[in-house]
Protein backbone atom coordinates (compact mmCIF):
# COMPACT_ATOMS: atom_id res chain seq x y z
CA UNK A 1 0.00 0.00 0.00
CA UNK A 2 2.76 2.33 1.13
CA UNK A 3 4.47 1.52 -2.13
CA UNK A 4 1.81 1.85 -4.81
CA UNK A 5 1.04 5.56 -2.60
CA UNK A 6 4.86 6.46 -3.86
CA UNK A 7 4.74 5.23 -7.71
CA UNK A 8 1.03 7.61 -7.84
CA UNK A 9 2.80 10.30 -5.69
CA UNK A 10 6.19 11.10 -8.12
CA UNK A 11 4.33 11.63 -11.70
CA UNK A 12 1.82 13.75 -9.64
CA UNK A 13 4.96 16.01 -7.94
CA UNK A 14 6.77 16.25 -11.19
CA UNK A 15 3.72 17.89 -12.52
CA UNK A 16 2.90 20.35 -10.17
CA UNK A 17 6.42 21.31 -9.77
CA UNK A 18 6.21 21.85 -13.81
CA UNK A 19 3.24 23.58 -13.43
CA UNK A 20 4.11 26.10 -10.15
CA UNK A 21 7.77 26.50 -11.29
CA UNK A 22 7.29 30.39 -11.70
CA UNK A 23 5.72 31.13 -8.71
CA UNK A 24 8.61 29.10 -6.83
CA UNK A 25 11.03 31.27 -9.11
CA UNK A 26 9.17 34.42 -7.77
CA UNK A 27 9.02 33.38 -3.83
CA UNK A 28 12.40 32.38 -3.60
CA UNK A 29 14.27 34.84 -5.71
CA UNK A 30 15.32 36.51 -2.76
CA UNK A 31 17.57 33.47 -2.14
CA UNK A 32 19.58 33.98 -5.24
CA UNK A 33 19.51 37.54 -5.93
CA UNK A 34 22.94 38.52 -6.94
CA UNK A 35 23.43 41.17 -4.36
CA UNK A 36 26.49 43.03 -5.97
CA UNK A 37 24.75 44.36 -8.46
CA UNK A 38 21.98 46.85 -7.04
CA UNK A 39 21.32 49.81 -9.25
CA UNK A 40 21.36 49.82 -12.99
CA UNK A 41 24.56 51.80 -14.10
CA UNK A 42 27.36 49.16 -13.55
CA UNK A 43 30.42 48.73 -15.41
CA UNK A 44 32.67 45.95 -16.73
CA UNK A 45 34.58 46.01 -13.60
CA UNK A 46 31.29 45.57 -11.60
CA UNK A 47 31.03 42.05 -13.45
CA UNK A 48 34.38 40.52 -14.16
CA UNK A 49 34.86 39.26 -10.35
CA UNK A 50 31.78 37.39 -10.68
CA UNK A 51 32.65 36.15 -13.78
CA UNK A 52 35.87 35.00 -12.11
CA UNK A 53 34.09 33.25 -9.19
CA UNK A 54 31.92 31.43 -11.40
CA UNK A 55 35.15 29.84 -13.17
CA UNK A 56 35.94 28.02 -9.39
CA UNK A 57 32.56 26.38 -9.68
CA UNK A 58 31.87 23.28 -11.62
CA UNK A 59 29.07 23.88 -13.01
CA UNK A 60 29.96 26.50 -15.41
CA UNK A 61 32.34 26.47 -18.12
CA UNK A 62 33.75 30.10 -18.89
CA UNK A 63 35.21 31.36 -22.26
CA UNK A 64 36.40 34.35 -23.54
CA UNK A 65 35.13 35.08 -26.83
CA UNK A 66 37.29 38.29 -27.61
CA UNK A 67 37.35 41.81 -26.39
CA UNK A 68 35.35 45.36 -27.26
CA UNK A 69 37.54 47.73 -29.41
CA UNK A 70 38.49 49.47 -25.74
CA UNK A 71 40.10 45.96 -25.19
CA UNK A 72 37.44 44.69 -22.74
CA UNK A 73 37.17 40.93 -22.21
CA UNK A 74 33.46 39.61 -23.25
CA UNK A 75 32.53 35.95 -22.25
CA UNK A 76 30.63 33.43 -22.83
CA UNK A 77 29.32 31.09 -19.31
CA UNK A 78 28.57 27.57 -20.68
CA UNK A 79 26.19 25.32 -18.63
CA UNK A 80 25.12 21.55 -19.03
CA UNK A 81 25.66 18.80 -21.89
CA UNK A 82 22.16 18.23 -23.24
CA UNK A 83 21.00 18.02 -26.74
CA UNK A 84 18.83 21.46 -27.32
CA UNK A 85 21.71 24.76 -27.07
CA UNK A 86 19.82 27.55 -26.12
CA UNK A 87 22.29 30.98 -26.30
CA UNK A 88 20.70 34.18 -24.42
CA UNK A 89 22.89 37.69 -24.81
CA UNK A 90 22.39 40.97 -23.09
CA UNK A 91 22.69 44.69 -23.26
CA UNK A 92 24.75 44.94 -26.69
CA UNK A 93 23.16 48.20 -25.95
CA UNK A 94 24.96 49.48 -23.02
CA UNK A 95 22.52 51.47 -21.27
CA UNK A 96 20.33 48.10 -21.22
CA UNK A 97 21.28 46.61 -17.80
CA UNK A 98 17.86 44.71 -16.56
CA UNK A 99 18.51 41.89 -18.01
CA UNK A 100 22.50 41.41 -17.49
CA UNK A 101 21.25 41.68 -13.63
CA UNK A 102 19.03 38.94 -13.85
CA UNK A 103 21.71 36.78 -15.20
CA UNK A 104 23.85 36.76 -12.75
CA UNK A 105 20.68 35.84 -10.30
CA UNK A 106 20.10 33.06 -12.81
CA UNK A 107 24.06 31.98 -12.09
CA UNK A 108 22.91 31.45 -8.95
CA UNK A 109 19.92 29.50 -9.29
CA UNK A 110 21.46 27.28 -11.75
CA UNK A 111 24.25 26.30 -9.33
CA UNK A 112 22.18 24.45 -7.01
CA UNK A 113 19.42 23.30 -9.31
CA UNK A 114 21.04 20.90 -12.37
CA UNK A 115 17.63 19.66 -13.08
CA UNK A 116 16.08 22.27 -14.58
CA UNK A 117 18.67 22.49 -17.48
CA UNK A 118 19.30 18.56 -17.90
CA UNK A 119 18.10 18.46 -21.68
CA UNK A 120 19.40 21.54 -22.54
CA UNK A 121 22.89 23.35 -23.08
CA UNK A 122 22.98 27.14 -21.91
CA UNK A 123 25.47 29.52 -23.15
CA UNK A 124 25.14 33.21 -21.94
CA UNK A 125 27.27 36.02 -22.87
CA UNK A 126 26.45 39.04 -20.42
CA UNK A 127 26.95 42.57 -21.56
CA UNK A 128 28.32 42.16 -25.45
CA UNK A 129 28.89 45.77 -25.33
CA UNK A 130 31.35 46.48 -22.26
CA UNK A 131 32.35 49.61 -23.86
CA UNK A 132 29.01 51.56 -24.30
CA UNK A 133 28.05 50.00 -20.22
CA UNK A 134 31.55 51.78 -19.40
CA UNK A 135 29.48 55.08 -19.97
CA UNK A 136 26.01 53.96 -19.77
CA UNK A 137 25.21 54.68 -23.54
CA UNK A 138 23.77 52.92 -26.39
CA UNK A 139 26.42 52.56 -28.83
CA UNK A 140 30.03 51.08 -28.94
CA UNK A 141 33.41 53.09 -29.09
CA UNK A 142 32.58 53.63 -32.41
CA UNK A 143 29.20 55.07 -31.99
CA UNK A 144 28.03 51.91 -33.89
CA UNK A 145 24.43 50.49 -32.67
CA UNK A 146 25.55 46.81 -32.63
CA UNK A 147 21.88 45.70 -33.63
CA UNK A 148 22.71 47.28 -36.77
CA UNK A 149 25.69 45.43 -37.87
CA UNK A 150 24.20 42.39 -38.13
CA UNK A 151 25.37 41.95 -41.39
CA UNK A 152 28.08 44.62 -41.80
CA UNK A 153 30.03 42.75 -38.84
CA UNK A 154 32.27 45.54 -38.48
CA UNK A 155 32.34 46.23 -34.76
CA UNK A 156 34.48 43.04 -32.88
CA UNK A 157 31.14 42.79 -30.39
CA UNK A 158 29.25 42.16 -33.63
CA UNK A 159 31.60 39.39 -35.07
CA UNK A 160 31.55 37.79 -31.46
CA UNK A 161 27.87 37.41 -31.34
CA UNK A 162 27.80 36.44 -34.67
CA UNK A 163 30.68 33.46 -34.41
CA UNK A 164 29.04 32.12 -31.02
CA UNK A 165 25.63 31.69 -32.94
CA UNK A 166 27.22 30.12 -35.52
CA UNK A 167 29.66 27.67 -33.76
CA UNK A 168 26.55 26.77 -31.71
CA UNK A 169 24.12 26.24 -34.11
CA UNK A 170 21.77 27.50 -31.14
CA UNK A 171 18.18 25.97 -31.10
CA UNK A 172 16.79 28.95 -29.16
CA UNK A 173 18.17 32.15 -28.79
CA UNK A 174 17.44 35.15 -25.79
CA UNK A 175 18.33 38.62 -27.30
CA UNK A 176 17.86 40.94 -24.37
CA UNK A 177 17.66 44.49 -24.03
CA UNK A 178 15.73 47.49 -22.51
CA UNK A 179 13.16 49.37 -23.89
CA UNK A 180 11.39 53.31 -23.35
CA UNK A 181 9.69 53.32 -19.79
CA UNK A 182 7.11 55.41 -22.15
CA UNK A 183 6.17 52.49 -23.55
CA UNK A 184 2.62 51.22 -22.86
CA UNK A 185 -0.03 48.48 -23.73
CA UNK A 186 -1.87 49.91 -26.70
CA UNK A 187 -4.77 51.53 -25.30
CA UNK A 188 -4.29 51.10 -21.79
CA UNK A 189 -2.44 53.05 -19.31
CA UNK A 190 -0.33 50.35 -18.37
CA UNK A 191 3.62 50.31 -18.71
CA UNK A 192 4.97 47.85 -21.18
CA UNK A 193 7.18 46.39 -18.29
CA UNK A 194 8.08 43.51 -20.70
CA UNK A 195 7.59 43.28 -24.36
CA UNK A 196 8.11 40.29 -26.41
CA UNK A 197 8.94 39.91 -30.07
CA UNK A 198 9.38 36.79 -32.38
CA UNK A 199 11.59 38.81 -34.85
CA UNK A 200 10.64 38.44 -38.75
CA UNK A 201 13.22 36.79 -41.09
CA UNK A 202 11.68 38.60 -43.84
CA UNK A 203 9.52 41.34 -45.27
CA UNK A 204 6.28 39.20 -45.93
CA UNK A 205 7.03 38.42 -41.60
CA UNK A 206 5.97 34.27 -42.67
CA UNK A 207 6.04 32.04 -39.96
CA UNK A 208 8.21 29.09 -39.89
CA UNK A 209 8.96 26.31 -37.65
CA UNK A 210 11.96 28.56 -36.51
CA UNK A 211 9.86 31.89 -35.68
CA UNK A 212 6.51 29.58 -34.58
CA UNK A 213 8.75 27.87 -31.70
CA UNK A 214 9.80 31.66 -30.79
CA UNK A 215 6.46 32.61 -30.24
CA UNK A 216 5.12 29.99 -28.38
CA UNK A 217 7.57 30.26 -26.05
CA UNK A 218 6.86 33.78 -25.87
CA UNK A 219 3.28 33.05 -25.38
CA UNK A 220 4.52 30.97 -22.29
CA UNK A 221 6.23 33.58 -20.84
CA UNK A 222 3.65 36.64 -21.34
CA UNK A 223 1.30 34.19 -19.31
CA UNK A 224 3.60 34.07 -16.57
CA UNK A 225 4.22 38.08 -16.30
CA UNK A 226 0.76 38.62 -16.47
CA UNK A 227 0.40 37.37 -13.15
CA UNK A 228 3.29 39.59 -11.24
CA UNK A 229 2.73 42.81 -13.37
CA UNK A 230 -1.46 41.86 -14.70
CA UNK A 231 -1.82 43.99 -18.56
CA UNK A 232 2.16 44.98 -18.78
CA UNK A 233 3.07 43.12 -21.53
CA UNK A 234 3.71 44.64 -25.06
CA UNK A 235 4.33 43.14 -28.49
CA UNK A 236 6.73 44.62 -30.00
CA UNK A 237 6.21 45.59 -34.14
CA UNK A 238 7.32 42.89 -36.17
CA UNK A 239 8.34 45.04 -39.17
CA UNK A 240 11.46 43.09 -40.76
CA UNK A 241 14.84 44.95 -39.97
CA UNK A 242 17.17 43.47 -42.32
CA UNK A 243 20.34 44.70 -40.53
CA UNK A 244 19.47 43.38 -36.83
CA UNK A 245 20.69 40.75 -35.26
CA UNK A 246 17.23 39.58 -33.90
CA UNK A 247 15.85 39.09 -37.23
CA UNK A 248 18.87 37.42 -38.60
CA UNK A 249 19.47 35.29 -36.19
CA UNK A 250 15.72 34.03 -36.33
CA UNK A 251 16.52 33.60 -40.73
CA UNK A 252 19.86 31.64 -39.36
CA UNK A 253 17.51 29.25 -37.77
CA UNK A 254 18.00 29.93 -33.94
CA UNK A 255 14.22 30.66 -32.69
CA UNK A 256 14.85 33.90 -31.81
CA UNK A 257 13.25 36.09 -28.93
CA UNK A 258 13.59 38.94 -28.00
CA UNK A 259 12.81 40.33 -24.59
CA UNK A 260 12.92 44.34 -23.88
CA UNK A 261 12.34 45.22 -20.15
CA UNK A 262 10.58 48.75 -19.90
CA UNK A 263 8.89 50.58 -16.86
CA UNK A 264 7.28 49.59 -13.98
CA UNK A 265 5.54 52.24 -11.32
CA UNK A 266 8.28 53.32 -8.38
CA UNK A 267 11.06 50.78 -10.14
CA UNK A 268 13.58 53.68 -11.22
CA UNK A 269 16.59 50.94 -10.74
CA UNK A 270 14.48 48.44 -12.75
CA UNK A 271 14.77 45.58 -9.70
CA UNK A 272 11.59 44.50 -9.79
CA UNK A 273 11.51 44.16 -13.57
CA UNK A 274 14.67 42.61 -13.27
CA UNK A 275 13.26 40.39 -11.31
CA UNK A 276 10.87 39.54 -13.80
CA UNK A 277 13.30 38.66 -16.18
CA UNK A 278 14.68 35.98 -13.74
CA UNK A 279 11.62 34.10 -13.22
CA UNK A 280 10.40 34.51 -17.02
CA UNK A 281 13.47 33.50 -18.86
CA UNK A 282 14.41 30.65 -16.29
CA UNK A 283 10.53 29.64 -16.51
CA UNK A 284 11.19 29.64 -20.81
CA UNK A 285 14.14 27.41 -19.94
CA UNK A 286 12.39 24.89 -18.24
CA UNK A 287 9.73 24.69 -20.68
CA UNK A 288 12.30 24.30 -23.80
CA UNK A 289 13.80 21.48 -21.67
CA UNK A 290 10.44 19.25 -20.86
CA UNK A 291 9.39 20.88 -24.54
CA UNK A 292 6.05 21.66 -23.06
CA UNK A 293 5.86 25.33 -25.48
CA UNK A 294 5.12 22.96 -28.20
CA UNK A 295 1.80 22.00 -27.04
CA UNK A 296 0.59 26.23 -27.41
CA UNK A 297 -1.24 27.81 -30.19
CA UNK A 298 0.64 29.98 -32.11
CA UNK A 299 -2.24 32.27 -32.99
CA UNK A 300 -2.35 32.89 -29.21
CA UNK A 301 1.13 35.17 -29.81
CA UNK A 302 -1.30 38.07 -32.02
CA UNK A 303 -3.65 37.89 -28.85
CA UNK A 304 -0.69 39.73 -26.93
CA UNK A 305 -1.46 43.50 -26.77
CA UNK A 306 1.07 45.77 -29.01
CA UNK A 307 3.15 48.13 -27.74
CA UNK A 308 2.54 51.65 -28.15
CA UNK A 309 4.61 54.81 -26.96
CA UNK A 310 1.86 56.99 -24.90
CA UNK A 311 2.86 57.12 -21.35
CA UNK A 312 4.30 59.91 -19.55
CA UNK A 313 6.10 60.55 -16.56
CA UNK A 314 2.75 62.90 -15.28
CA UNK A 315 -0.31 64.15 -16.94
CA UNK A 316 -1.52 66.77 -15.99
CA UNK A 317 -5.01 67.05 -17.97
CA UNK A 318 -7.84 70.27 -17.75
CA UNK A 319 -5.23 72.93 -17.43
CA UNK A 320 -6.54 76.03 -17.65
CA UNK A 321 -4.15 78.76 -18.19
CA UNK A 322 -4.21 82.60 -19.49
CA UNK A 323 -2.35 84.14 -22.52
CA UNK A 324 -2.90 87.64 -23.69
CA UNK A 325 -5.96 88.12 -22.22
CA UNK A 326 -8.04 84.56 -23.08
CA UNK A 327 -7.86 81.54 -20.91
CA UNK A 328 -6.96 77.84 -22.76
CA UNK A 329 -7.73 74.22 -21.82
CA UNK A 330 -5.07 71.61 -22.39
CA UNK A 331 -3.67 68.72 -21.11
CA UNK A 332 0.54 68.42 -20.60
CA UNK A 333 2.16 65.56 -20.66
CA UNK A 334 5.48 65.94 -18.82
CA UNK A 335 8.85 63.44 -18.57
CA UNK A 336 11.75 63.76 -16.26
CA UNK A 337 14.72 63.89 -16.43
CA UNK A 338 18.43 63.69 -14.67
CA UNK A 339 20.38 66.52 -14.65
CA UNK A 340 23.96 65.73 -13.96
CA UNK A 341 26.57 68.31 -12.26
CA UNK A 342 29.96 68.64 -13.88
CA UNK A 343 31.76 65.98 -11.59
CA UNK A 344 28.77 63.69 -12.13
CA UNK A 345 28.24 62.81 -8.84
CA UNK A 346 25.45 64.49 -8.77
CA UNK A 347 22.20 64.90 -10.29
CA UNK A 348 18.63 66.40 -9.91
CA UNK A 349 15.64 65.74 -11.68
CA UNK A 350 13.08 68.12 -13.98
CA UNK A 351 10.14 67.66 -15.92
CA UNK A 352 9.82 68.73 -19.66
CA UNK A 353 6.71 69.06 -21.36
CA UNK A 354 7.20 66.73 -23.30
CA UNK A 355 3.33 67.05 -25.55
CA UNK A 356 0.67 69.94 -25.12
CA UNK A 357 -2.95 69.92 -26.31
CA UNK A 358 -6.03 67.47 -26.29
CA UNK A 359 -4.07 64.02 -24.81
CA UNK A 360 -6.55 62.07 -23.97
CA UNK A 361 -5.10 59.51 -25.43
CA UNK A 362 -2.32 59.40 -23.31
CA UNK A 363 -1.48 58.21 -20.22
CA UNK A 364 0.91 59.10 -17.18
CA UNK A 365 2.67 56.99 -14.35
CA UNK A 366 1.04 60.24 -12.33
CA UNK A 367 -1.73 61.67 -12.99
CA UNK A 368 -3.02 65.18 -12.07
CA UNK A 369 -6.99 66.47 -12.93
CA UNK A 370 -6.78 70.18 -12.75
CA UNK A 371 -10.44 70.59 -13.62
CA UNK A 372 -11.58 72.39 -10.11
CA UNK A 373 -8.44 74.10 -9.34
CA UNK A 374 -6.63 77.42 -10.71
CA UNK A 375 -3.78 78.19 -12.86
CA UNK A 376 -1.32 81.20 -11.20
CA UNK A 377 1.87 82.30 -12.58
CA UNK A 378 4.65 82.29 -10.28
CA UNK A 379 5.87 85.78 -8.96
CA UNK A 380 9.44 86.24 -8.58
CA UNK A 381 10.81 86.82 -5.20
CA UNK A 382 11.55 90.56 -4.79
CA UNK A 383 14.36 90.62 -2.62
CA UNK A 384 17.79 89.32 -4.45
CA UNK A 385 19.30 87.10 -2.47
CA UNK A 386 23.41 87.48 -1.99
CA UNK A 387 24.05 83.66 -0.27
CA UNK A 388 22.63 80.28 1.08
CA UNK A 389 21.96 82.21 4.51
CA UNK A 390 19.71 84.20 3.24
CA UNK A 391 17.83 81.48 1.66
CA UNK A 392 17.99 79.10 4.67
CA UNK A 393 15.91 81.90 6.45
CA UNK A 394 12.88 81.85 4.35
CA UNK A 395 9.93 79.70 4.77
CA UNK A 396 9.49 78.94 1.63
CA UNK A 397 5.65 77.58 2.25
CA UNK A 398 4.97 80.68 2.65
CA UNK A 399 6.58 82.26 0.09
CA UNK A 400 4.43 79.77 -2.26
CA UNK A 401 1.17 80.69 -0.43
CA UNK A 402 2.19 84.47 -1.40
CA UNK A 403 2.12 83.22 -5.08
CA UNK A 404 5.93 83.16 -4.86
CA UNK A 405 7.47 80.55 -7.11
CA UNK A 406 10.96 81.74 -7.71
CA UNK A 407 14.04 83.29 -5.66
CA UNK A 408 16.54 84.98 -7.10
CA UNK A 409 20.13 84.92 -6.26
CA UNK A 410 23.38 87.63 -7.37
CA UNK A 411 25.17 84.69 -7.79
CA UNK A 412 23.91 81.04 -7.72
CA UNK A 413 25.54 79.00 -4.78
CA UNK A 414 26.98 76.48 -6.15
CA UNK A 415 25.99 73.67 -2.99
CA UNK A 416 22.50 74.38 -4.07
CA UNK A 417 22.07 74.14 -7.79
CA UNK A 418 21.84 70.24 -7.36
CA UNK A 419 19.44 70.58 -4.54
CA UNK A 420 15.29 69.26 -5.49
CA UNK A 421 13.75 72.68 -3.58
CA UNK A 422 9.81 73.69 -3.71
CA UNK A 423 11.07 76.09 -5.14
CA UNK A 424 12.82 77.79 -8.33
CA UNK A 425 16.08 78.78 -8.07
CA UNK A 426 17.65 81.42 -10.23
CA UNK A 427 20.90 83.72 -10.99
CA UNK A 428 19.68 87.32 -11.43
CA UNK A 429 21.16 87.41 -14.68
CA UNK A 430 17.87 85.09 -15.99
CA UNK A 431 15.51 87.91 -14.94
CA UNK A 432 17.20 90.40 -17.32
CA UNK A 433 16.87 88.41 -20.25
CA UNK A 434 13.42 87.99 -19.94
CA UNK A 435 12.86 91.86 -19.74
CA UNK A 436 12.33 93.13 -23.08
CA UNK A 437 9.41 94.50 -25.24
CA UNK A 438 8.47 91.76 -27.72
CA UNK A 439 4.99 89.99 -26.82
CA UNK A 440 5.66 88.15 -23.39
CA UNK A 441 5.69 84.43 -23.78
CA UNK A 442 2.69 81.82 -22.29
CA UNK A 443 3.13 80.68 -19.11
CA UNK A 444 4.18 77.15 -20.14
CA UNK A 445 5.73 76.08 -23.02
CA UNK A 446 6.27 73.04 -24.99
CA UNK A 447 9.95 71.00 -24.64
CA UNK A 448 10.34 73.53 -22.15
CA UNK A 449 10.61 73.13 -17.36
CA UNK A 450 7.07 74.72 -16.45
CA UNK A 451 7.26 76.14 -13.28
CA UNK A 452 3.43 77.66 -11.83
CA UNK A 453 0.71 76.94 -9.02
CA UNK A 454 -1.94 75.58 -8.83
CA UNK A 455 -5.01 76.59 -5.90
CA UNK A 456 -8.32 76.41 -4.73
CA UNK A 457 -10.42 78.92 -3.01
CA UNK A 458 -6.95 80.42 -2.76
CA UNK A 459 -5.28 77.53 -1.10
CA UNK A 460 -1.98 76.33 -2.61
CA UNK A 461 -2.98 72.78 -3.78
CA UNK A 462 -0.29 71.26 -6.34
CA UNK A 463 3.32 73.41 -7.06
CA UNK A 464 4.90 72.39 -10.36
CA UNK A 465 8.74 73.89 -10.04
CA UNK A 466 10.81 73.40 -13.32
CA UNK A 467 8.40 70.08 -14.16
CA UNK A 468 8.37 68.50 -9.92
CA UNK A 469 5.33 68.36 -8.56
CA UNK A 470 4.79 69.19 -4.98
CA UNK A 471 1.64 68.11 -3.62
CA UNK A 472 0.32 70.54 -0.73
CA UNK A 473 -3.55 69.29 -1.04
CA UNK A 474 -2.67 66.82 2.37
CA UNK A 475 -1.47 70.22 3.96
CA UNK A 476 -4.29 72.16 3.06
CA UNK A 477 -6.77 70.56 4.73
ZN1 LIG B 1 18.36 47.59 -27.11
Amino acid sequence: MKKLLFLLFIPFLSYSQQGNISETLFAQYENYKETSLAKKKFTHSDITPLIEKLKSEDTFRIKELGTSIQNRSISMISIGSGKTSVLLWSQMHGNESTATMAMFDIFNYLKQHEEIFKNLTLHFIPMLNPDGAQHFKRRNAIGIDINRDALSLQSPESKILKDARDSLQADFGFNLHDQSIYYNAERTDKPATISYLAPAYDYEKNINKTRGNAMKVIVEMNNIIQQYAPGQVGRYSDDFEPRAFGDNIQKWGTSTILIESGGYHNDPEKQFIRKLNYVSILSAIASISTKKYETIPIKKYNEIPRNDTKLFDLKLKNLSFPYLGKDYLVDIGINYMEVINKNNQDYKITGIIREMGDLSTYYGYENIDAENLNFKIGKTYPTILSDIDDFKKLNIKDLLNQGYTTIAFENLPEEIIFENYPIKIISIKDILITRDNTIPRPPIEFGKKPTFILTKNDEVFYVIIEGNVYNFTEEAK
